[in-house]
């Protein structure tokens, strides 16, 4: 037996070939395959620009500087979360706050949002930046928020690490429809995947230039954006400290690939969702929450324990599981609880639905080539980790 993990990569021959072929061809990085790998997705999601990069992070960084996040700014995003999504904030000298959750969607509340901006409207430290995390590959409220967003006057920045092929109202989930520039993590558990690599995707022309450079050492080629006279042929120039963030093609030629197979990757994890809903419906646990007009893209499956109903602990479950080879996961402990954050002010009970959740949630294992078989093994498991 070996242990079933929470989530992984689903890679078919098609996928191996169009990888050997890039490793045949001239081109390495800086070749075809990054500029049709972002056209496949911006089409998909019916956005104008995507630019790739060589993870989410980078695409969160690209995008807050993009947005002029810088030290005197404040970002906001939700405790519950990867790092990645606070840390991008701090990358660029701004300070970063937290937003407590909806305990229902595990989504950032846009209650607990619209009072915090009414206080920080007083104290005059109104956010630039807000980055509301789409947890799991369940949308946020985008509407509520873009809304708040005019009143208030701050960007979005939607981190869709978990939500590529998700939808909300019935639109693709990365259209910037609410909101500036979305980012889409395409690491071996999200959704697709390049091995590593991610995605911003905007509709603002000049968001999609100053990305572009950023990502490629502010450097460009273009004799329109010339500061100078060309010296000659060899020309280019520094416009802006930018970074190494580029994708290589061999890694746009997987995710092209991994693109043609998207909706059958969201129509797998769905039917196990489903299948999990049924399963679990009568032990004393909360199944994921789903919104009537949105589809989530179920990067997650996570159970919330009803502690109050079973004899064990939160911990005691976590183990049990392990210890029957389920590769359970819990995603994520509040991030201002990290250490690092911690020891930059922040306090326990900073968001107390955020700790609350924390205390009770577990992922258990979702993806496209998880059997019904290994599901059911999974229930079992679970119904022996909760019976005392
Ligand atoms: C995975 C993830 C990231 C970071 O993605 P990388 O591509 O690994 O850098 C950021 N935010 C969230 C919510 C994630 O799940």
């Amino acid at each position: 037996m070996s242990v079933i993990p929470y989530g992984r990569q689903d890679i078919d021959e098609a996928d191996i070939e169009a990888v050997i072929d890039v490793l045949r061809s001239d081109f390495l990085t800086q070749g075809s395959a990054v500029p049709a790998f972002e056209k496949a997705v911006a089409d998909y999601c019916g956005v104008e620009f995507g630019l790739a990069v060589n993870s989410a992070t980078s695409a969160l960084h690209i995008a807050c500087l993009a947005l002029g996040a810088g030290p005197g700014d404040f970002v906001w995003t939700s405790p519950i979360t990867f790092v990645a999504s606070a840390n991008c904030a701090l990358y660029c000298g701004a300070k970063i706050d937290f937003v407590d959750i909806d305990p229902s969607t595990y989504n950032m509340s846009v209650e607990a949002l619209a009072k915090k901006l009414a206080v920080a409207e007083k104290q005059r430290h109104l956010p630039k930046i807000v980055i509301p995390v789409h947890m799991c590959g369940q949308s946020c409220d985008m509407a509520a928020i873009k809304k708040l967003a005019d009143q208030y006057g701050f960007k979005i920045i939607e981190d869709a690490s978990h939500a590529i092929g998700g939808k909300y109202k019935d639109k693709p989930v990365g259209n910037c429809h609410y909101g500036d520039i979305t980012v889409f993590s395409f690491h071996p558990v999200k959704i697709i995947t390049t091995g590593e690599g991610g995605m911003a995707l905007t509709n603002d022309p000049q968001l999609a230039e100053k990305m572009g450079d950023l990502r490629s050492h502010g450097v460009t080629r273009d004799p329109q954006r010339l500061a100078r006279k060309p010296d000659g042929p060899w020309y280019y120039e520094q416009l802006s400290l930018g970074f190494n963030y580029r994708m290589t093609d061999i890694q746009a030629a997987l995710g092209l690939n991994q693109m043609q197979r998207v909706d059958g990757f969201i129509a797998r994890r769905l039917e196990l969702a489903t299948r999990y809903d049924q399963l679990l419906a009568e032990l004393s646990l909360t199944t994921p929450w789903r919104h009537k007009d949105n589809i989530s893209a179920f990067h997650l499956y996570i159970i919330r324990l009803k502690l109050d109903e079973i004899d064990r602990t939160h911990k005691d479950v976590f183990e049990a599981l392990r210890e029957n080879e389920i590769g359970v996961n819990l995603h994520y402990m509040p991030v201002y609880l990290q250490p690092y954050y911690a020891q930059l002010g922040f306090k326990p009970g900073h968001c107390p639905k955020a700790e609350r959740y924390y205390g009770e949630a577990i992922s258990i294992p979702l993806f496209p080539l998880l059997t019904n078989e290994q599901q059911d093994q999974v229930v079992g498991a679970l119904k022996g980790a909760l019976k005392c």
